[in-house]
């Protein structure tokens, strides 16, 4: 299977982020695993401007977010139709943040992943325990829920994200055990060729680690998605994993 390194980069970024983008584009013109797709979500301003620009590349670019409708009277959101129009991949959906800031349901979430799919683009739908779930050792039994109850019911092309949350933009990481350990009951209860993503404070010092656990299809990757250099290296770490 060939693994997926994205990057969200959340509220961060700017037109003259281009830049980032143009100098990843190099280094993977240069040198670049050809067995890796690799995928920037920007800031939903940037997304038409950035598939333009680097149209025909090796970065596809994707949105953090859509509405579950393909327009309306919804002031401020953004459809997974409008995100196909300005040419983009995929679309997260179900970031724990957005669970957290906006009180997102897994109802909704499955919602928006049938609309990504709708449009025509992949979702990437996220799911993860909170720090309290995990000490209570409930990590499985609230990923299995989510899972249930947030993936699309069709058997259309998506990718699955694991984050634990207290993992999201802190440093911490669990074991490498207890990534295969989740990874390997995500894929129990999904397909074979869904590609299963970790996310979490991976950066270029743990990516080879991380990526070279079995069911780990990639991963979904925050700060360190910020600077070409770093999420380079990831990319790189992916390199030799089918
Ligand atoms: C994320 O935002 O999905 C994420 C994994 O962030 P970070 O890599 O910064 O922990």
């Amino acid at each position: 299977m060939r693994a997926l390194i994205a990057g969200n980069w959340k509220m961060h970024g700017l037109a003259a982020s281009r830049g980032e983008i143009s100098a990843l584009v190099a280094k993977m013109k240069a040198a670049a695993p050809t067995d890796c797709d690799v995928l920037i979500c920007p800031p939903a301003t940037l997304v038409a401007a950035f598939a333009a620009e680097f149209s025909g590349g090796p970065i596809q670019f994707g949105g953090q977010d859509c509405h579950g409708e393909p327009s309306g009277a919804h002031t401020g959101d953004i459809s997974a139709e409008m995100f196909a129009d300005a040419s983009a991949a995929f679309v997260i959906v179900g970031h724990s943040e957005r669970r957290a800031n906006h009180n997102e349901s897994d109802a909704e979430v499955r919602g928006k992943a049938e609309a990504v799919l709708r449009a025509g683009l992949t979702p990437i739908i996220c799911v993860g325990e909170s720090e309290a779930e995990r000490k209570a050792g409930k990590a499985l039994d609230i990923v299995g829920g989510q899972l249930e109850q947030s993936l699309p019911e069709t058997s259309e092309d998506f990718v699955i994200a694991y984050e634990p949350v207290w993992a999201i933009g802190t440093g911490l990481t669990p074991t490498l055990a207890d990534i295969a350990e989740m990874h390997a009951f995500i894929r129990a209860k999904t397909r074979e060729d869904v590609r299963i993503l970790y996310g979490g404070s991976v950066k270029p010092g743990n990516a080879e680690d991380i990526l070279a656990i079995d069911n780990v299809n990639g991963a979904l990757v925050g700060g360190a998605s910020l600077k070409a250099d770093d999420f380079y290296k990831i990319v790189m770490a992916a390199g030799g994993k089918q």
